[in-house]
């Protein structure tokens, strides 16, 4: 087999602490994955270089051909313009950066770039929970909430590379609380494990009585998102508040969403989908009563399957899906 040529892709997953790196082939088989932290130092300038010595390393070990690769797909934190120009990436400092050039340039390899959110759910449609589905919506309710939105098996990013920013959807139209994007009131301030945090130091600063939150809270000193979803689970009043709070509000979203998409499935994924029932249960609920009743059934919401790695799987699928 080592004198046949192989397609593998080289796929990247860059966050703002840490850049995912994976070598798989175009049928999504996983040969190495492994990640380094983001070097942010001037502006983000090497970080591109960082990664292809990782690859040059990697690929050496491995005993593979660079001829072997057909493609370099990268997700990135930020909206990215068609031409793939990274526009803006906040976290690490690109800003009008030539992403795609620049790894073309770096690797002599075609290289394509989308959004990490939007990558995310491509890794879902192609080898996770969306797998053999063609319209599809991907939350992922982390630190902050992601979206990704698939029509026809192409990820919808719009002119500028701002489709899919679900989390961005305003869903507190009076007194909301500050989002990091710049207004108020998004759904991301409320359904992000940071949300979930923020609704409960809401009701333990506002609560005159001892409650199961306001003992773990003198306990520990803090209270988690998953803290909120297990004594949600065990039926303490309080939290079930705050959880059918964070589902009415995101029910809504997706109820909004079906009306303007009608996708095969809502994929939920991040930290907070852990709470699976806990969340979902009440979550359908709200779906079921905002969606367009004559399509309400044909919707499924089910649990993002391949985690933290859907990003790296998405910017291979990327590669795959334009040249294998
Ligand atoms: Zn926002």
């Amino acid at each position: 087999m080592n004198n046949m040529k192989q397609d593998y892709i080289f796929s990247i997953d860059v966050g703002g602490t840490a850049i995912k790196l994976a070598i798989m082939n175009a049928e999504g088989k996983l040969q190495k994955l492994w990640q380094i932290p983001t070097n942010r130092k001037e502006e983000g300038k090497y970080i591109i270089d960082e990664i292809y010595e990782e690859f040059k390393q990697a690929i050496h070990n491995l005993q593979i051909n660079k001829d072997d690769f057909i493609g370099v797909g990268m997700g990135a934190p930020g909206p990215i313009l068609p031409n793939g120009v990274m526009k803006r990436a906040t976290n690490i400092g690109w800003e009008n950066y030539p992403l795609k050039a620049k790894l073309e340039e770096r690797f002599q390899l075609p290289a394509f770039v989308e959004n990490d959110a939007n990558c995310a759910a491509l890794g879902e449609m192609w080898q996770g929970a969306g797998k053999g589905l063609k319209n599809l919506v991907c939350i992922t309710l982390g630190t902050g909430v992601g979206g990704g939105v698939i029509v026809n098996g192409e990820i919808v990013s719009g002119t500028s590379g701002g489709g899919g920013e679900i989390g961005h959807i305003t869903v507190q139209y009076k007194d909301g609380a500050p989002c990091n994007c710049g207004k108020k009131g998004c759904i991301e301030t409320i359904a992000s494990a940071t949300g979930v945090v923020r609704l409960a130091m809401e009701k333990i600063k506002r609560s005159n009585e001892e409650t199961a939150l306001t003992r773990l809270y003198k306990k520990y000193g803090k209270i988690t998102a998953k803290d909120v979803f297990d004594l949600a689970a065990g039926n303490d009043p309080v939290c079930v508040q705050i959880v059918e709070e964070v589902c009415f509000y995101l029910g809504h979203v997706l109820g909004t969403l079906s009306s303007t998409l009608n996708p095969d499935a809502f994929i939920i994924g991040g930290g907070v989908s852990d709470a699976g029932e806990t969340l979902l249960m009440p979550l359908e609920k709200y779906y079921r009563q905002f969606a367009f009743p004559s399509t309400v059934d044909d919707t499924k919401i089910i649990r993002a399957t391949l985690g933290n790695q859907a990003g790296v799987y998405g910017a291979a699928y990327l590669v795959k899906n334009k040249l294998s």
